[in-house]
Formats: structure tokens, sequence, C-alpha cells
């Protein structure tokens, strides 16, 4: 039998994975994305990572998708006079956007408006909160004086949070700009919008990419406490959301990360919106071939919250032990998955109010369906999708079998590869229910996902010509 999970993992690829071997054992070991993270690669190297996962897929005969990560807004500190700067608590600084080479207590930051934007009181957090200012001052032009409330050593060019600032930078800079234009020119499947703060946002980028008449889905990363006031929104808009707990947890307190990270999964379900879990899943597997307990069981609870895929970033990008880390949290998937445990997470199957009439067909075709599997202990349910949309929300009912995903759509197929238990595969006739049904269950047969005797569950629109939503539910025995 195939050994595919239904949690997917997605994987970051850096200088420490992009060799077409590495990258090659570390989709045979199960990843399902790969994510390439627009902050640390030129397009060069885009282009590299992205031409040999599809030399891969065509080779391993897999639907690997590349999720293109734009930087957004994200604020840094310019040179320091030295190579670093010791800042001690209680000590006087000037942040400001004048360029200040050498003067010393003046450090530069690239964030036009910052003075005008912040008021007294508000923190500035330095290098993933690990050094934490606080404003004293603003001359509202150019120059902000702040108090250090817990120093350290200040290395050049180190990230900026400002969780208490709303940041009137635009969602997508210069750059973003500049990489859209290439990743969407590979025609990627997923692309990353960092630092959303509200829906808005999410349509903007969704403008550009028609604009520019293509296909690419957004993932809304989850990552400022301003994003939360527009959370429902956000997920409404965005096709996948990331909780992205690397900067959500220097701008939010740490200890509101895990009961955020449950709740964003049970919204992301209940609409039927794939949901990524990120940052530091398997951290220490950077350096050390094995995890902590620490971060097994956090893996193993971002499974159990319901989520469609967990994510590695420096683990894979960077690590010294990409192959061996992919094939940790499959393990570790795998096992939660064998004992079906399910998540609290899974919208009700019964029919919530608030879903429009043209709608309500296919959203009762997609729980029964999910019903009659679960009940019956069937080994696929079978969705012939245009959009995607049905395998999508038969999936975040979370069933106890993989949800095939048919599709003739070519520029979807790759991108349901994210969403769990989905495994999509092209299928482009249009012959008959009968047939197309006959033809599905010969290569599920063919391809070791099922074997005589077990029962599959298919959900379709028919007629099939009028390629509408789906509408159809059969049961049948291979
Ligand atoms: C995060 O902050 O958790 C995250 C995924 O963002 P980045 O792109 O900075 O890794």
């Amino acid at each position: 039998m195939h050994r595919g999970t239904c949690t997917k993992l997605v994987a970051t690829i850096g200088p420490g994975s992009s060799s077409p071997e590495i990258l090659g054992k570390m989709l045979e070991e199960g990843v399902d994305v790969c994510r390439i993270n627009c902050s640390h690669a030129d397009h060069a190297t885009i282009k590299k990572i992205i031409d040999e996962v599809r030399r891969l897929n065509h080779r391993l005969g897999l639907h690997v998708p590349i999720l293109a990560d734009l930087q957004g807004p994200k604020i840094r500190i310019g040179d320091l006079p030295g190579a670093s700067l010791l800042l001690e608590e209680g000590q006087i600084l000037v942040l400001t956007t004048r360029s200040v080479d050498a003067e010393p207590g003046s450090i530069t930051i690239n964030y036009e408006h910052f003075a005008r934007d912040v008021k007294p009181g508000h923190k500035v957090l330095l290098d993933d909160g690990k050094i934490a200012l606080k404003v004293e001052e603003t001359d509202g032009q150019e120059n902000v004086r702040l108090r250090v409330l817990n120093g350290g050593l200040l290395l050049p060019r180190k990230g900026v949070n400002l969780p208490d600032t709303h940041v009137s930078i635009p969602a997508l800079t210069p750059k973003d700009l500049a990489d859209l234009e290439f990743v969407l020119q590979q025609d990627v499947e997923w692309i990353g919008l960092s630092f959303v703060r509200s829906a808005s946002d999410v349509l903007e980028l969704k403008h550009l990419i028609r604009k520019y008449q293509k296909t690419s889905r957004v993932v809304a990363k989850i990552e400022k406490p301003e994003a939360l006031y527009d959370l429902d929104n956000i997920i409404e808009e965005a096709d996948a959301v990331m909780v992205a707990r690397g900067d959500l947890g220097v701008e939010l307190p740490l200890e509101q990360l895990p009961l955020l990270q449950k709740k964003i999964v049970r919204k992301c379900l209940e609409k039927a919106r794939p949901v990524i879990i990120a940052t530091q899943m398997m951290e220490s597997m950077i350096q050390n071939p094995t995890p902590t307990r620490a971060e097994v069981n956090d893996a193993a609870n971002s499974i159990l919250d319901g989520a469609d895929a967990v994510m590695l970033s420096a683990e894979t990008s960077t690590g010294k032990y990409p192959v061996e880390v992919v094939r940790t949290i499959k393990r570790i998937i795998q096992h939660i998955e064998k004992h079906h445990i399910p998540t609290e997470a899974s919208p009700s199957l019964s029919l919530s109010e608030g879903v429009p009439p043209e709608r309500r067909i296919s959203e009762y075709i997609c729980r029964n369906a999910c019903m009659l599997a679960n009940e019956a202990e069937a080994s696929a349910i079978v969705a012939m999708t245009g959009s995607g949309y049905s395998a999508i929300r038969i999936s975040s009912f979370r069933p106890r079998c993989p949800v095939f995903a048919f599709t003739p759509n070519r520029s979807i197929i790759n991108a349901l590869n994210l969403v769990w238990g989905i495994r999509p595969a092209l299928y482009e006739k249009f012959v008959s229910t009968d047939h197309t049904i006959a033809d599905v269950k010969l290569w599920l047969k063919k391809n070791n996902y099922v074997k005589p005797g077990d029962l599959v569950v298919h959900v379709a629109s028919i007629p099939m010509e009028e390629r509408g939503m789906s509408n159809m539910i059969k049961m049948s025995y291979i």
C-alpha cells in the first residue's frame, strides 16, 4: 500500500537541501510541498530549485507544488558603527531613518515612516525579540529616542518587530513586487504573503495575480497581532493560511501561541481553508540528528489540532540533517494517523446555518460522503473536481480515509497536494459517469491505493459535461 500521509509536510529548500541528490531524497521520504523563502534566495537560485522539483515530480510521479514565500514588509536595522553593539538595560538609543554610518548612539532603520507611526510607550523588538526597547520620544519625522528594556549583543541588519504599532508600509514592497513577477512567470502553485494585517492585503495580492493572468493561490501568513482583529475576513479571502509562529511569537506573549494555533486551525477547517503550522517544529535538528521530546510533542499536537500541514524552515533549508528531519517528522505523522484520533477542530457533520442556497447541495454531498466513508470504513473518497473546492471541503471534515481529487484542471493538481488527505490526479475524459467511475477504480487499484474488496465513495457532479458543483454520491466495491 502507498505510504503517503494525510497530514502534509512543507519543507523549506535552501543551501542545505537544493542539490538534486538531497532534494530527491527528501521528496522520496515524503515532502509534499517545497517552500522557497524569497527573503534568502535570488532569482537564479529560485529558478534552479523550481526546475529541480519539477524534474523530480516527473521522474517520481509526484505532484509536489512550490510555495514561494514573499518577504513582505520586513523591517530591519541597518549597519552598526562596529561589528556589533552591546546594549544595556536603561541605556538610551536613537533609531533613525537618516543615514548614520558611524554616529555613536544612533542606528538606522529601513522603515520610512517609523518616526511618524510609533508613539511613546510602544515596544520595539530587535533580533526576534531578544532585545526589547521602549519608545520614549519621537520627532514625528526621522528620529525616535528609545530606552533599552532588555539588553543584549546586537548584530547588524537584524529584524525589527513592532507589536504595538500600526505599520504603514504597503503589504508588497518593491522587492516583493519583483519577486512576485518572477515567481508568477514560473507558475508557482502557492504564494506566501508575509505580515498580513488585514484581508485587503490578501485581496491586493490576488488582484495582482489575476492581472498577470496567473492562477497561483495565496497563503496568508498570520504573524502580526493586527491580523487577529481581521482573522475571519483574512481566512475568507485567502486560499490557505499559515500560523507563522516565529514572528507571531515575537509580537505576542509566547504563552498565547498554543490556544491561538488551535483557534486558527478550527476557523480554517470551518471555512475549508488549508492551514499550515510553521516554525521551530524540529528546531534542534538543525544541529542534531534527533529531535527533543518537546519537539516530537509539538509536531504530534499540531497534527492532532487538525493542521493540513506542518512546516520545516531552517531544519531543511540550512540544517545539517535535511533528509533525517523529513524522515523523523513523517514517522511522527504516520504514527499519529495510524491511531485515527479525530481532530476536535473538524466542523460538525450536520449542516451549519449560513450556507448560501447555491452551495447547499454540494455542502450536503461533501458532508454525507464523509459520514458514509467513516461508517462503512471505506478506503478512499474520490472527488471529481473542477476548481478543487469539493475535494478541499471533503478534506476539511477530516474523514478517516484519503481523498482522491481527480481534475481536468492542470493548474490546480499540484496545489491540492498541500491539503490534508488529498491525493491529486489528472483526469481529462468526459465520457460518462459510469465510465469515469470504472476508470478511476482501475487507476486506484493499479497504483496500489486500494485492493479488491475495498469500498470506495465517489463524489461527482452529473451530468458531467455541465461541470457543475458536486451533486452525486455513489458507493462501490473494488
Ligand atoms: C514565521 O515567522 O514563523 C515564518 C514562517 O516567517 P518567515 O518567512 O520569516 O520564516
